[in-house]
């Protein structure tokens, strides 16, 4: 009887070739790779004993070199092997998907290297030798705890980056305004383009802190914050920030400088003119006192004024 449950040949005419490559092919594919050479060679090795269809056809006209107890070993070894590397197939295909997208932080040497040796593993070696799933699922495990510890971190600070920036966010979005509002004046158009406005509307939400209260259980499930989405490159929206800034801050002194110089021009001979008493602030681009004084009656009374002049 044992030798009927332990006689590779029995392993071999019972499993399904097709349904084995199937299934090897979605894992290897799912990690980048083709299905190795090797492995296709012996599957069609497996198809070629199966095609005697039974073993006792098998034993007396297979030819010598196909009933090498050795190989039939190996091979009954490997499709047990493949079996159980299919029984993990949902979870490694959950490890190729952190490996794939390329959300490792980058220049994080430790995890490079992790994430590097299970590529290298899930190339080959995790085919040819299945048995080494054991090893692989281990160095994922210290890969994913690693990952998870660092992206909580990210999550974190990145967040209160963000929140910093939120005040200098508000005076940039008012400063855009202005410079808005008087793009649609026609004499002021080359003074206040309104190209910058389109740039910083699409980063509005980037730069919007996000308030979800994350888990290591939730990146174990996810790899990102289920609520954002952001991985470790987004910090460089914190640059595109202060260049936008920078860039806003000189528009709206440009614009406002011109402004000033326009109204002077007009209002000049007119001694009483109220709007007078805003030049000066606006000459030097001083925000909070142009704030005080921005309504839509004040920026219809300069339309009519620049585009009268
Ligand atoms: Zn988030």
């Amino acid at each position: 009887m044992d030798d009927i449950v332990y006689n590779p040949i029995n392993n071999i005419m019972t499993c399904s070739p097709d349904k084995l490559e199937a299934e090897l092919k979605e894992i290897a594919y799912s990690f980048g790779y083709n299905l190795p050479e090797r492995i296709q060679f012996w599957l069609k090795q497996i198809a070629n004993i199966k095609s005697f269809e039974t073993v006792e056809r098998f034993y007396t006209q297979a030819p010598a070199e196909l009933q090498l107890v050795s190989m039939l070993t190996e091979l009954s070894f490997l499709i047990d092997g493949w079996n159980n590397l299919i029984k993990s197939k949902e979870m490694l295909l959950k490890t190729a998907k952190l490996l794939q997208e390329e959300i490792l932080p980058p220049g994080n040497i430790k995890l490079m290297f992790i994430s590097k040796t299970l590529k290298d593993l899930a190339k080959e070696s995790l085919f040819i030798l299945p048995h080494r799933i054991t090893e692989y699922l281990y160095r994922y495990e210290m890969l994913l705890d690693n990952y998870t510890t660092e992206y909580l971190a990210f999550h974190e600070k990145h967040n209160s980056e963000l929140i910093k920036i939120q005040r200098d966010l508000d005076e940039l979005k008012e400063k855009q305004d202005i410079v808005l509002t008087f793009s649609k004046i026609k004499p002021m158009q080359p003074f206040c383009p309104d190209a910058l406005s389109n740039e910083i509307n699409a980063y509005l939400t980037e730069w919007c802190p996000c308030e979800h209260k994350l888990s290591r259980d939730e990146i174990i499930e996810n790899f990102v914050c289920p609520e954002c989405e952001r991985t470790f490159v987004h910090t460089r929206v914190l640059s595109v920030f202060h260049e936008k800034k920078a860039q806003c801050d000189e528009l709206f002194k440009k614009c406002m400088s011109a402004l000033s110089r326009e109204l002077s021009r007009v209002v000049l001979e007119k001694e009483n003119d109220p709007i007078k008493s805003i030049i000066s602030s606006l000459a030097v681009a001083d925000l909070s006192s142009i704030r005080n004084v921005m309504s839509p009656e004040l920026v219809n009374r300069i339309k009519s004024l620049l585009e009268k002049s």
